[in-house]
């Protein structure tokens, strides 16, 4: 990677660093365009809350909602109705490691299989090795994050509680040698760091490593989620607070079914409607949704929007 690139790529992990790869470039061209969509174009799944690791930035550790796995059947139906509405993006990740679920595979799989255009996922990488990575390489998934901290075992070990740098390490490099020995295009493969006082000296060793390794490397800002977690790189926003474009744009579904507006909603706080009885569709198009958007063309916040800073990230 040049010298030029490097520079860039710390550039963008500023308040501006949203520009990182196809999917978000795809989610800021969906943002601009004010008309409402008749689907969402990003549905996101928390297949599992479940999480190996205890990582320093993440609020996961605090979380108050119950613990456990996405039942199949509940995800056959998210995946029906997202390819019937020609879904732009289904995501299979929330506030837990996606691999922990013992249906990840099958799921990627049968989204592929009923017609999802693009099936995203990030991962800690931990579990990434074995029969799983083979299943994964085979199950068609479109694009994955690998979230991998910093350049060296200390800093890796202090942010990823939990998880040991070399063996990670090894999962990745192995992952990406299996690829490209398969002659598999697919997944592309996003290696990411984020930018934070704890990483940000290793930040130009990180993407020279990494580059030519991934198919893209990415160093992402801190993510207060929504006031949740603080480093003293998450700066605050200087633009004139307007309705958040994600309200226009994205769906998440908590492992229950329960459907929430946002994925930096880490209890319920912004619930809307719930699978077990609705469709995404009618919640998309219900009351609770309309009443949210409304509330913020009036500038009104609400509890879990009100902290949040991550809003100036996405562009009307
Ligand atoms: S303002 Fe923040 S918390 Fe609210 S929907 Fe937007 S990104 Fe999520």
């Amino acid at each position: 990677m040049s010298k030029g690139a490097i520079k860039r790529s710390l550039y963008r992990a500023g308040e501006y660093a949203f520009h990182h790869n196809r999917l978000m470039r795809r989610l800021i061209i969906l943002g601009r365009n004010k008309r409402s969509h008749r689907f969402p174009p990003v549905v996101i799944v928390e297949e599992t809350n479940r999480c190996n690791l205890r990582c320093q930035m993440c609020p996961r550790p605090s979380m108050n909602r119950a613990v456990g796995d996405m039942d199949f059947g509940l995800f056959q139906r998210i995946a029906d109705e997202c390819t019937h509405n020609k879904v732009e993006v289904l995501a299979l990740h929330l506030f837990g490691e996606p691999l922990l679920h013992p249906k990840l595979p099958e799921m990627v799989r049968y989204a592929k299989a009923v017609g999802v255009g693009n099936v995203h996922l990030s991962t800690n990488a931990t579990e990434l090795k074995g029969k799983l990575a083979e299943e994964l390489l085979d199950s068609e998934l479109d694009s994955m994050i690998i979230s991998f901290d910093g350049a060296s075992p200390q800093t890796y070990s202090k942010l990823r509680r939990g998880a040991n740098f070399e063996e990670v390490k090894g999962n990745i490099i192995n992952f990406i040698e299996r690829k490209k020995e398969r002659r598999k295009v697919l997944p592309r493969i996003t290696l990411q760091s984020i930018c934070m006082e704890e990483t940000e000296a290793e930040l130009e060793e990180y993407c020279r490593f990494w580059s030519g390794k991934a198919d893209e490397v990415y160093i992402a800002p801190f993510d207060t989620f929504a006031g949740m977690v603080h480093n003293p790189t998450s700066h605050p926003t200087f633009f004139r607070r307007y309705p958040c474009p994600l309200l226009w744009r994205n769906l998440v579904v908590y492992w229950t079914g329960e459907v929430t507006i946002c994925c930096r909603d880490l209890d319920g706080k912004g619930v809307v409607g719930d699978l077990r009885r609705q469709g995404l569709s009618d919640i998309w198009h219900g009351e609770g949704m309309a009443s949210i958007r409304n509330l913020h063309k009036e500038r009104i916040w609400g509890e879990l929007c009100r902290p949040c800073r991550e809003w100036s990230w996405y562009i009307f």
